[in-house]
């Protein structure tokens, strides 16, 4: 529970709420397909990784009979459904389930998929292939996993892209997680196009529409309050850039918060406004949660900054629509 404020009156908070913010249309499609066969299939449902980077969405699913793995051995033998998680997989994953007779779902985000079947038509023409991207990320490890070793290679930082030798300059092609820092991105992409003026990259941008859109509110609300926070998980990417985002815009003390008891109040004391954001993974009712935890020490207003719309909307993967055979 929060702490309560001593006495007297509660000081004033002004809450800027950016708009959009929390889940996107590929972790409700996730978190969708898990609960669907679930209904359909009846419990256990396999899960390989987290479908979604947040504890909170995991352990609800976990309650209703989801298993979670991180590897297909630890699936048994059987027709229980195996779901991959929105972050995509390698190609030996499916594979492997393919060779194991298992019944697998594919929850990867489409937006993911996009960045794989770039990736596989620029092999398929001979050319060297940059993945912009964090090392060790699932969605990482899926795309470089669509292709040969050796076929991609990760470059993380400006120094990376500054220090890339190629084989052949004039065939080399780029691709990009889609949760990245749009500026970093942007930066990095510059130096590549600099030094190989051939480079082909993405028709239309990698980095998808919900990091791009939660990035931009954070960036307008951020120069405008004396603290943020971001509603979200460590291992969530697009939740630690907009952290990154809010303290390049300018707030001095921005901070990734998965529920209300994690606050350090001692962060946010003294202060009269706050922004708060969530990311793609993160569902409404965490924020909902933080804001009632601020209510019990201040006096809150809250105020929706909206700089987008969004209207994308993903169908359940194939097997679990209404119309899918049974
Ligand atoms: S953050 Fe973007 S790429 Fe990732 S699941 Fe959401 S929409 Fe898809």
């Amino acid at each position: 529970m929060p702490e309560r404020p001593q006495s007297g009156a509660k000081p004033p908070l002004r809450i800027l709420l950016c708009a959009p913010r929390g889940f996107c249309a590929g972790v409700v499609r996730a978190i969708d397909a898990v609960e669907r066969a679930l209904e359909k299939y009846g419990p256990p449902v396999y899960v390989r990784h987290e479908i979604v980077h947040n504890k909170y969405v995991v352990e609800s699913l976990r309650r209703k009979g989801a298993i979670f793995v991180e590897e297909l051995d630890e699936v048994p033998d059987g027709d229980r459904p195996v779901i991959f998680s929105a972050h995509g997989v390698a190609k030996a994953v499916p594979q492997e389930a393919e060779r194991r007779n298992l019944f697998a779902i594919d929850a990867t985000c489409p937006l993911v998929t996009k960045v794989h079947r770039e990736a596989m038509v620029h092999f398929k023409r001979g050319r060297e292939i940059v993945l912009v991207g964090h090392r060790g990320h699932p969605e990482v490890i899926g795309t470089m996993g669509q292709l040969p070793d050796g076929a991609v290679t990760l470059i993380e930082t400006a120094d990376d892209a500054r220090a890339f030798q190629p084989r052949d300059p004039s065939s080399l092609a780029y691709a990009t997680q889609t949760t990245l820092s749009i500026d970093d991105t942007a930066e990095i992409v510059a130096i590549l196009k600099l030094r190989f003026p051939a480079i082909i990259g993405p028709h239309k941008e990698d980095i998808c529409y919900a990091t791009t859109n939660r990035q931009e509110a954070v960036k307008r609300v951020a120069p405008q309050v004396d603290a943020m926070i971001v509603v979200g998980a460590p291992n969530s990417s697009n939740s630690q850039r907009l952290r990154e985002v809010a303290e390049r815009a300018g707030c001095r003390a921005a901070a990734l918060v998965q529920r209300a008891d994690d606050i350090d109040w001692s962060r946010f004391s003294g202060i009269s406004s706050l922004g708060i954001t969530a990311g793609a993974s993160a569902p409404e009712i965490l924020v909902e949660e933080i804001i009632d935890a601020f209510s019990v020490r201040y006096a809150i207003a809250v105020e929706i900054v909206s700089t987008a719309e969004e209207s994308v909307f993903f169908p359940l993967p194939r097997d679990l629509r209404p119309d899918a055979a049974e």
